[in-house]
This record gives C-alpha cells, structure tokens and sequence, in this order.
C-alpha cells in the first residue's frame, strides 16, 4: 500500500485511487516569461518522479500539467520587448518543454495551454456567478472568499487573521481593492484594458485571473473529483486555496483527494526565485552538469523537505553516480571475462538474494511517502554488495548470471527513478587520443575509441606471448599516458579510464 503525505489533511494516509488501476493527477505547470531554473525544475522532477514510480507500482496515470500562457508577467515582457504577448509565451513554451526533455522529465499525458482553454474558464466563472459565489463589477468577475464556508481547510489558515493582513494592502492605496466587495476576494476574469490579449465573455471583453485556468483545465481534463494534486509548496496558498474553494463551489463536488506539495529548493537558506534574483537557470546549469546527476542531486533528499543547492552538493551527487556507473561496469567486464571452473568463485546465490532483498526495500522506501533518498540507499548498499562480493573474485558463467541479476536491478530501479544508465563504460568517456596510439602500436585503421582500446589490448597480450616485451611495454606505457589504469587478471588485462 502506497501512503502520501496529504497537505490537506496534514499527515500521511493511505493512497486509495478513485478508480481501481488508475491515477488522475494535476500539477500547476510554469507561467511562461523566462527560462525555467532550477528550482522549478525541482518541483518538476519531483512530481515526474512520483508519477514514474506510480506507474512502475502498475497505475495508469493520467498526468495533466497546464502552461499558464496569459498573465501580467507575459504581458509586461511583450511590452518591454516590443512583442506580443503570444510572441513571448510561445518562444518560453517551447524552452521549458526542451528544458523538460533535456532533464529527463516525461512529457504529460496532456499539456493544455490557458488561452485554449478560454470556454471552459468561463463556463466555470459563470456558474460561480449564477451560485452567488461571485459577482461583476466592470466587466471584473470577483470570487466572494466568505461565501465558501471551507475557505482556508487546505492552508490551515483563519479567515479573519488573513483579512488583517489584506487590510494593510488596502491602506497601501492599490486601486483594485477599492472594487471589491471584500479585500479578500480575488479576480476569476479581469476586464481587457487596452492592448492586452482579450477575448469575449458575458462580462465584456477581458482575460481569466491565473487561479480559475487551473480549476476549469483539471475539471475539463480529469473529471471531478480526481486523485492527485500537485504543485510547490508556495502555492498553498493564496493559489491551491483559490483552485479549490472556487471548483468547489462551482460545481458543488469535492476537487482533488489528495494534496501533495514539494519543498522549495533554495540557496543560502533562501527560496531560489525570479524575484530575488538567486536563482540558477535550468538550462545553463545542464551545461556543467549531467541531468542524471541533477536528478540524483534532487533525489537525494526528500521530496518535502526544503533542498539546499550549491555546486560542491552537485558535484558530489557526480560522484555518487559514477560510484553506480563504475560498480556497473566493472561487473560488466567480470561477466563478459567468467571461465567455467574458476578457482575463489563468487557466491551468486547469496548476490542473487541481496539483489531481491534491495528490490524489495526499495519498494518498501518508496511505498512510504516517495522516499527517494532511502529508495537510493538501498541501491548503494546493493552497490557496495557487489562490488565486495566481486573483489578478488573470478566469476564462473553461472555466477555471472547472479552478477547480471544484481545490475539489471540497480538498472531498472535507477530507470524507476529516472536516471537511465548506460550499459558498461560508454566509449564517450574515452580520450579520442586512444585511436591514434592504436594506430600506432596496434595497426588500427578506425576511428572509434572503444575498439581502439581493445585493439591495443589485443596487440599488448600478443606482443607479451610473443615475449615481445618492448612492445608490450609500448602499449601499456601509452594507455597509462592517456589516463588508463590496466590491471592483469586470470581472466586477461582488465583496463579502465581514470581521467
Ligand atoms: P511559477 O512559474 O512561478 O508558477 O512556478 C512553477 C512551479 O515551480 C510551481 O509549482 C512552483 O511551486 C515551483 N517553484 C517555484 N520556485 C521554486 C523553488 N525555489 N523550489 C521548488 N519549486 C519552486
Ligand atoms: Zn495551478
């Protein structure tokens, strides 16, 4: 049985999908002025990450994240810039989903954008309107806050002690508060002002507020209620509030079973964020740094808990994948080297059971809340399993079954995860240089560094049963110059790529 932790309720609950096999969930997709960075991409990743396992757990999901393609950010771009509004949101449209594919998030089921979702938007706010949960003014559709008696059951907060707050912004002389019934109440449809995307609506041309697109997309496109919604955790409130009290009250059915949010990523004990100007764009840091290790970085720690970034914790997450990557590949080379009948085999039979053991416990950690960072221990105690069962080992053919067994797990357990590895040493990580020293010492005619390698290690192992020493000796020397470490084994020389 899968829990989560339910924002709403406030601790973890058993997740019990509304209809059996499947899973209907929501995230609140980017506003789409900028580049993402990356702490959008954390709540991104996070939610792909969920979706992915629920999935591997046997659950058709329907995953819908919209693209908030009309708002005053967009607008204010587009005049500074001399462009239209579409202008600007198709080019960051196109950029977050690039961004998206290049760290490795699947794409939703559905994408819808708000500005194609206009009728539906209005559908709801007309309905809110014919209920009395919401009135005109100018061509202004306000939602009426203290007409929805639940108004504040998801952020956990008082009415009145929100009110005060807004009393002060009032004072503060922003004009649009004057319009309103109460300072609470918020914009479902804004009245076009002059130059602004707009379009018609029984209250006069205008443009739908940010909180209703939501609401009307995940209605229209997931039925009601549905499973799952998500989202960062700074959008509680005033966003998620506003979703739910006016879908609630416009349809008179309960929203979404479960409220999950993720923690803020943040630099210096601080939220990354446009506003504040410390923030790293998603794809600048994708120019140093692999995806897979962006994503171990964010696995790492909790979905919920707040994620400090620098670029030491970058490169360390680096690491912790080449730990993976190398513990991989080194089984690799045993397998493709075991000889029947070797002397100090390994015991498959007990890898084979610390395999199914980690399988399990990976299940059992993620089953608990999407604990990635456990879920990942798991794996790195399967790593280091491995690679002491391997040390000092030959491995017979059968054993290298139990070897496989142990890396397709870690394999398919990280594809759960996300973070796809490649089979064995891939030859990118070889110097390029390698082909010119096996042209050199070994006769190679190609140009593919792989073969290079082992065409040198062919010419080395025949230069040393031929007792042709000076050339043996020639070919180690090259490939110790080029960064290779070579290690003579029972089963052959044995080179890897230190760098
Ligand atoms: P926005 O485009 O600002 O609406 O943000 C898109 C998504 O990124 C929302 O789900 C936000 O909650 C999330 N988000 C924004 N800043 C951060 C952050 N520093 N850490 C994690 N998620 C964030
Ligand atoms: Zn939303």
């Amino acid at each position: 049985m899968i829990r989560l932790y339910d924002t709403k309720q406030h601790k973890k609950v058993d997740f019990v999908p509304l209809h059996e096999g499947e899973v209907r969930m929501y995230v609140c997709g980017p506003t789409v002025y900028n580049r993402i960075h990356i702490g959008n991409a954390r709540t991104f990743i996070s939610f792909d990450m969920i979706r992915r396992y629920l999935e591997w757990r046997g659950f058709k999901v329907t995953f819908v994240q919209n693209v908030t393609d009309v708002d005053d950010k967009i607008i204010n771009r587009a005049a500074e810039e001399g462009r239209s509004a579409a202008e600007v949101a198709t080019e960051y449209t196109e950029a977050f989903i690039a961004d998206m594919h290049a760290a490795g998030v699947a794409d939703p089921t559905i994408r819808p954008k708000a500005t194609e979702e206009i009728p539906a938007m209005i559908e709801l706010v007309q309905a809110l309107v014919d209920k009395e949960h919401a009135y005109v003014v100018d061509g202004d559709v306000y939602f009426s806050v203290r007409s929805d008696p639940h108004y504040g059951t998801l952020s956990g907060r008082n009415i009145d002690e929100m009110e005060s707050g807004h009393r002060e912004l009032r004072a503060d002389g922003q004009g649009l508060e004057d319009r309103k019934r109460d300072p609470l109440d918020f914009a479902l449809w804004k009245a076009a002002k002059p130059g602004e995307p707009a379009w018609d609506s029984p209250w006069g041309k205008g443009r739908p507020g940010w909180h209703i697109e939501c609401s009307a997309m995940s209605h229209k496109y997931l039925g009601l209620p549905f499973d799952i919604h998500g989202g960062g955790q700074d959008l509680v409130f005033p966003h998620h509030e506003n979703e739910r009290a006016q879908s609630e009250c416009g349809c008179g059915t309960a929203f979404a079973n479960h409220w999950m949010h993720s923690g803020m990523l943040q630099v210096n004990a601080e939220k990354m964020s446009k506003s504040l100007g410390n923030f790293l764009l998603l794809h600048e840091v994708l120019e140093d740094a692999r995806p897979e290790a962006l994503r171990m970085l964010m696995l790492q720690t909790h979905y919920r808990s707040p994620l400090d970034f620098s670029t030491e914790r970058m490169d360390e997450a680096d690491a912790a994948l080449s730990r993976i990557e190398n513990a991989l590949s080194a089984a690799g080379w045993a397998c493709a080297n075991a000889t029947d009948g070797a002397p100090d085999a390994l015991d498959g039979a007990a890898l084979r059971q610390k395999a199914e053991a980690c399988q399990a416990a990976f299940t059992e950690a993620m089953d608990d809340d999407f604990n990635a960072p456990a879920a990942l221990g798991t794996l790195f105690t399967l790593v280091t399993e491995m690679n002491s069962a391997l040390a000092d080992k030959t491995l017979s053919l059968v054993d290298a079954e139990s070897v496989v067994c142990a890396t397709d797990a870690i394999r398919a357990l990280m594809g759960v995860l996300g973070i796809p590895l490649a089979e064995g040493q891939g030859e990118t990580e070889y110097p390029l240089e390698v082909t010119a020293l096996a042209a050199d010492v070994a006769g190679y005619g190609g140009t593919d560094a792989m073969e290079a390698v082992e065409a040198l290690i062919e010419a080395r192992a025949l230069a040393r049963s031929q007792k042709d020493w000076a050339k043996a000796d020639a070919v180690r020397d090259g490939l110790i110059g080029l960064g290779f470490v070579i290690e003579d084994t029972p089963q052959g020389a044995k080179v890897t790529f230190e760098g």
